[in-house]
């Protein structure tokens, strides 16, 4: 059998495993990534990457390949009511950040580049596919893995594991994380379409809601649209059953832009929060969906995997101590115990924003006056300066402050 030593490794090539990988090019470290796709990950989930994302896409010198491969730009968002009057206009270059705009990228390529600039470096290796879950755990730390790569048996020994391996995570189980979870109601159907013409600018997020629910409108790179909304009475059946004409009229009565529209069904998603209590054990650090896998009302979660990433990397003991188990051990909680704040209050606004959306729909319910609040709520946000500074810095990933304004505790 062969065996590879090494300092890093990661369980996971999605987002926010392959954007560990390729932060850490370079930096010295060992780095050993196993992943078991054969294939690419789903189009259909995250795929605007928020402004303290680029920041970090910039630190790490990767922001222009990005834009080589065609990443375009998105300048701000509109939220509607569902007869299109603007409840809320906001522009990102309202604040005074480095990089005011979100980067739009289709999901499935972001880990793709980012294991190809990972693979530039000269301290990677990537095994691929290969499934981890031969653990071997001693005195609550990982000491190998053991996989099944190229026809052959690869131990690897790794100092410090980290779990990028998403919601159903193996590492998390390993170790006996203990977790949160919350199932909320309904489910999530995402829809790809033509981009409306009426609907302007193109570089824009729209958001609808109305008496019969919210829809979120993401512009993607090749010109079509990515729509998001909570699944009501209706179910997965209909949806999965229904015709062109069935969604368009489905759509139109949340959206009176997309009356008409063509679209298809990319996916449906459970929605659900599964937050580790604790996100580091041993020599072992989970990260992405595998640390917080919340609900995509706030489109945040891919974000919230990569955005991260610095803390961590500035908090790893250096390259000649990554071998000293108590080293790592204080290094990952100190990271753990800068992570915190930010995360907790993250995590809790997804949670409103989510159970805000996850209401029950229909003429005449509780749910409809639920959105009318909401709107009238949002109406609010957009008049009073200080309610819509405030949501402008969430958005784009700045909750406690842009860079020049923040506690320095919290900037990477
Ligand atoms: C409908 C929907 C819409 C969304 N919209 C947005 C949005 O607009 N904005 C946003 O920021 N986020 C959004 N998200 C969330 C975002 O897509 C996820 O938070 C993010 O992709 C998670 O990345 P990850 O790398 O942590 O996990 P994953 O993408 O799940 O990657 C995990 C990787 O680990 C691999 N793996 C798993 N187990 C093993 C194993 N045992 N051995 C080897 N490899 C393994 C998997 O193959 C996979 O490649 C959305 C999510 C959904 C479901």
């Amino acid at each position: 059998m062969k065996t590879v030593e090494t300092d890093l490794l990661i369980v996971g090539g999605g987002v926010a495993g392959s954007a560990l990988a390729c932060a850490l090019r370079d930096s010295g470290y060992w780095v050993v990534l196993v992943e078991q796709r054969t294939g690419r990950l789903d189009t259909a989930r995250g795929d605007h990457l928020q402004p303290c994302t680029v920041d970090a896409l910039a630190r790490w010198g990767v922001l222009p390949r990005f834009y080589e491969r065609g990443a375009g730009r998105r300048l701000g968002h509109e939220f509607r009511s569902q007869t299109g009057e603007s409840l809320l206009r906001a522009d990102y270059s309202e604040l005074p950040i480095p990089h005011p705009y979100f980067l739009v990228y289709d999901h499935d390529l972001i880990s793709e580049t980012f294991l190809d600039l990972a693979s530039e470096g000269s301290n990677f290796d990537l095994f691929r596919p290969a499934v981890a879950r031969d653990f071997k755990v001693v005195e609550g730390r990982i000491r190998s893995l053991k996989i099944r790569a190229d026809g052959e048996d690869v131990l690897i020994k790794p100092h410090i594991v980290v779990g990028a391996d998403g919601s159903n995570s193996i590492v998390r189980s390993a170790l006996d994380f203990a977790t949160f979870e919350h199932a909320y109601h309904h489910p999530v159907v995402v829809l790809l379409s033509p981009r409306p013409t009426r609907l302007v600018p193109d570089n824009y997020f729209f958001r609808y809601s109305g008496p019969d629910g919210v829809l979120g409108i993401h512009q993607r790179m090749d010109g079509q649209i990515k729509i998001t909304l909570p699944i009501g009475a209706e179910g997965i059946p209909w949806w999965k059953k229904s015709s062109k004409e069935d969604r368009a009229c489905a759509l139109g009565r949340r959206a009176d832009i997309l009356k008409g529209c063509d679209s298809t069904v990319a996916g449906f998603y459970a929605a659900r929060m599964i937050r580790a209590v604790d996100n580091v054990s041993g020599n072992v650090v989970l990260v992405g969906d595998a640390a917080h896998s919340i609900h995509p009302a706030r489109g945040q979660g891919l974000n919230m995997g990569i955005a991260n990433l610095q803390q961590l990397i500035d908090c790893l003991p250096d390259v000649a101590e990554v071998s000293r188990a108590e080293k790592v051990r204080q290094a990952l909680l100190h990271y753990q115990g800068q992570l915190r704040p930010l995360l907790d209050r993250t995590i809790n606004r997804h949670h409103q924003a989510a159970t805000e959306m996850d209401v029950d729909m229909g003429a005449g319910t509780e749910g409809a006056a639920l959105i009318c609040k909401h709107n009238q709520k949002i109406r609010e946000i957009n008049a009073r300066p200080e309610l819509r500074r405030m949501h402008l810095l969430e958005v784009t990933g700045y909750p406690f402050g842009a860079p020049s304004e923040a506690e320095p505790d919290y900037l990477a």
